[in-house]
């Protein structure tokens, strides 16, 4: 199947509700053979006129949305699918606002379809940042601030760490791996000395080189097996190749999105805000790797399987379930 390469293509692609169904079958099932939603049991067949499966073995039917992020929502893929590739692809984000005007939902049901397709640019890691024949990693963190007024004054708040209340802003934690150009980053409670090592730890091998800035939480890592630099942001800005120029470039890239495109985000949800700068960051064209507008949205689509989000996940009135495989 071609695939559109701009938005008015993908409009005009997307418009026909079997070509939205083969695309997301085409993930769903990458050997091309449909298994049952609720048996697994193989070789169901295709009822064309309702647009559904029906099992040989356990007689219930199923839509292709069943196990996806798309499940239980009455919003048909011709809308599902444009939204996603405005998503993946606005280097800013998009508002609900926007995809309200843009697809004719209600701007709640806009939000929620963004909440969830944010889901689908979650990855799972499975791999750590670094290692010894690796790049270096640029370690990082930085404040959210709930006005406009505390966002500008960020960067001078790093520089004054623990040295006044930081209430009221959100923490995200970033790191960057120089060699695979992949950013990392999440919502940290706090950035005392314990939490910033153990994410740390988690995501990259001991024996990588790490720069960071001076910050005292940052001290004890060459006892935790790194190789560790720090850069002194006041004195000097860069010493040859040890610098954060790079998760600084990130953050730059969040907070302009937050900033013009979100206007407020609580910070219950500022994790996913996160997650969709870094889809969008780890899969820019590189001259590596020159992806388009069409690969963002074709490893987007095949993220979208065994992930799903209910309203009341998405406003914090149940716990989020297990993701299921
Ligand atoms: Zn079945």
């Amino acid at each position: 199947m071609a695939y559109p390469k701009t938005l008015l293509e993908a409009i005009a692609f997307f418009n026909d509700e079997q070509v939205c169904i083969d695309a997301v079958a085409a993930m769903k099932w990458p050997d091309g053979e449909p298994r049952c939603a609720h048996c697994h049991a193989r070789n169901p067949y295709y009822l064309a006129t309702q647009k559904r499966w029906k099992c040989r073995k356990c007689k219930k039917q199923f839509s292709v949305k069943v196990g996806t992020i798309f499940e239980d929502s009455p919003i048909s893929l011709q809308k599902w699918l444009p939204a996603m590739w405005l998503l993946c692809n606005c280097k800013n984000g998009i508002s609900s606002w926007e995809i309200h005007r843009a697809l004719g939902v209600t701007q709640k049901t806009a939000w929620f379809m963004l909440q969830r397709i944010r889901l689908a640019l979650q990855r799972d890691n499975k791999h750590k940042l670094g290692g010894s024949g690796g790049g270096p990693v640029e370690i990082d963190e930085t404040y959210v601030g709930g006005n406009r007024k505390n966002m500008h004054a960020s960067r001078r708040l790093k520089l004054q760490r623990g040295m006044k209340d930081e209430a009221g802003k959100a923490i995200v934690m970033g790191m960057l791996d120089r060699d695979l150009r992949q950013v990392r980053a999440k919502v940290i409670p706090n950035a005392k000395r314990e939490v910033l090592q153990d994410e740390i730890i988690g995501e990259i091998e001991k024996g990588s080189t790490v720069y960071t800035d001076g910050y005292s939480s940052y001290d004890d890592l060459a006892r935790q097996q790194y190789i560790h630099e720090t850069v002194n942001h006041v004195e000097e800005y860069v010493r040859g190749e040890v610098h954060t120029q790079g998760i600084e470039n990130f953050w730059s890239l969040l907070k302009r999105g937050l900033k013009g495109t979100y206007v407020a985000v609580e910070p219950f949800h500022l994790d996913r805000y996160v997650t969709e700068q870094i889809f969008r960051y780890n899969n820019r064209a590189t001259k590596d790797n020159p992806l388009n507008d069409s690969d963002r949205f074709l490893i987007a689509l095949s993220q979208v399987a065994g992930k799903r989000l209910t309203y009341a996940e998405l406003t914090g009135k149940v716990p989020q379930r297990p993701e299921v495989s």
